[in-house]
């Protein structure tokens, strides 16, 4: 049996960051820059305040305080966006906004608060002739200089960066309204099985609902890619084939399929796969999920999950997230991990890497716990959803117990408080 590192590994080499495309700026969220980003700008691009105050300047308010106040002429008043019209001269100071731009002559901005015009008597001062000074901070104090942030020429991303709502902030600021990122891919889903009802459709006797085209189409989202449904295939050659080669038309650029590649009569997807392309079928080495299939439709990589909703999520967490990840042109793919001390033990019979569904909470001393979400079988979809993190016991540790210190994989980290 093959582990799942090299199951991983093998199906990773199949895959690379997909083209660049150039995107509205909203649009290249979460993705990956492809370009690196020159800002053309300095940032700010002009000295300015950082407070609601007095441009002055430094050495004609040099030991002020509120014994001693300084008085100083009020000659012009500067909201942020406009341009000053007169010099700030000895014995003068003009009334500026924050962002508005450094009047010539001015060196220092004194706070409101650090004036006669205080926060009580807001614009109190404004037109009023003169203003006191009550402290006299040093020199350059409250002024914000051009570029202070960024340079002009000054290389502020790189490709390969993932764009956060920060970064996209960064990159507004330099005005890069468009950005290249990789495409985002396309990935098709199927499932098969003659016992599988449509969400919509009366359920009747001897049928399931497809729970899995909906779990994978929603994983392909949340990774970042597009999902194309290709519903139902039969458990039949002719259905499957059919529907298989709808995927690679449609212009998938990954094809992934649940159910049907395991050892029953009707697991027919390895035959139809084998027909199509060069497939490889391997019983991996872990649990749930043991069963999976990989390989080329033409051009087109294909991934063939297990059919138990429990080991379609796993395998898709374990094999396909990496590689829509790796198509999006990400090198990282590990989720955060905890440490957490077990408050229930556990037991891996089976030999193989057994990843156990847990929930992790944070105790009143500020320790993670964790703890089973309960029955472990294939099919159970409740104690997955009940789950935030995969607790990943080792084929060779036979068991766990509780107070042992665990990592945990963090499906969703905990939010706290
Ligand atoms: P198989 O791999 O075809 O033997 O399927 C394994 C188990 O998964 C069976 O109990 C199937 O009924 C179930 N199963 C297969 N496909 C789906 C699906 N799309 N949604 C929910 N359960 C499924
Ligand atoms: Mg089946």
């Amino acid at each position: 049996m093959i582990s799942v590192k090299e199951a991983r590994a093998f199906i990773l080499s199949h895959f690379a960051p997909l083209e660049v495309e150039r995107v509205d700026l909203l649009d290249a969220l979460d993705r990956v820059l492809a370009e690196d980003i020159v800002s053309p700008i300095n940032v700010p691009p002009h000295n300015n305040s950082a407070m609601d105050g007095y441009a002055v300047r430094a050495e004609d308010i040099q030991g002020a305080s509120k014994t001693s106040p300084v008085r100083l002429k009020v000659i012009a008043d500067l909201g942020a966006g406009y341009l000053p019209s007169v010099r700030v001269e000895p014995g003068t100071a003009i009334r500026i906004m924050t962002g508005a731009v450094a009047p010539p002559g001015a060196d220092t901005v004194v706070r409101f608060e650090d004036t006669s015009e205080a926060v009580a008597e807001k614009a109190s001062g404004r037109g009023s002739g003169t203003v006191e000074i009550l402290t006299a901070p040093e020199r350059g104090s409250n002024v914000r200089l051009a570029g202070e942030d960024i340079r002009a020429n000054q290389m502020i991303l790189g490709r390969g960066v993932t764009l956060r709502p920060s970064e996209i902030g960064l990159l507004a600021s330099v005005g890069a309204g468009k950005v290249a990122v990789h495409r985002r891919p396309r990935v098709a889903i199927l499932a098969t099985g003659d016992e599988l009802v449509p969400i919509d459709a009366p359920l009747t006797e001897g049928k399931i609902r497809n729970s899995n085209e909906y779990s994978n189409a929603a994983a392909v989202i949340k990774a970042g890619g597009i999902p194309i449904r290709l519903g139902i295939a039969r458990d039949n050659i002719e259905d499957l084939t059919r529907k298989i080669r709808e995927g690679v038309e449609a212009g998938a650029d990954l094809l992934i399929t649940s159910a049907g590649v395991s050892v029953g009569d009707y697991d027919i997807v390895k035959d139809v796969l084998n027909a199509e392309g060069a497939m490889h079928f391997w019983q991996v080495n872990m649990k749930p999920g043991k069963p999976l299939a990989f390989g080329m439709v033409g051009k087109t990589p294909l991934l063939g999950l297990p059919g138990n909703p429990v080991s379609a999520i796993v395998s898709f967490e374990t094999f396909a997230r990496p590689a829509i990840l790796t198509m999006l042109g990400k090198t990282k793919f590990a989720r955060p991990c905890v440490e957490a001390v077990l408050l229930e033990g556990s037991e891996n019979t089976a030999g193989r890497l057994n990843f156990i569904r847990v929930h992790v909470s944070r105790n009143s001393g500020g320790e993670y716990t964790a703890r089973t979400t309960g029955e472990q079988g294939s099919g159970i979809l409740t104690s997955i959803a009940r789950a935030n993190g995969l607790l990943e016991m080792p084929p060779e540790v036979k068991e766990y117990h509780v107070g042992d210190r665990v990592k945990i994989t963090m499906l969703d980290y905990p939010e706290e408080s």
